[in-house]
């Protein structure tokens, strides 16, 4: 969902590089190039990097709807 800060595995920093990947993945670069020229060496790293999806913003509707939801029932019981 969110893109993870971290490695969940060795804890090496990998959101930072994130961004770069995906735009180079979207230019039409081969993902093994880019993982190795950021310096991902360990599978687990270039896992998350390979996996994760950016979907925050594809769930905040859900989000404020539940919220507005919330509110009318909060006004129906007062
Ligand atoms: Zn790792």
């Amino acid at each position: 969902m969110i893109v993870p800060v971290r490695c969940f595995t060795c804890g090496n920093l990998v959101a930072d590089k994130y961004a770069e990947f995906q735009q180079r993945v979207k230019a039409g670069e081969d993902p093994k190039k880019i993982l190795d020229s950021l310096g991902l060496k360990r599978y687990c790293c270039r896992r998350i990097m390979i996996t994760s999806m950016d979907i925050v913003d594809q769930l905040m509707p859900y989000n404020e709807a539940q919220y507005r939801r919330h509110s009318e029932f909060s006004t129906e019981r007062s």
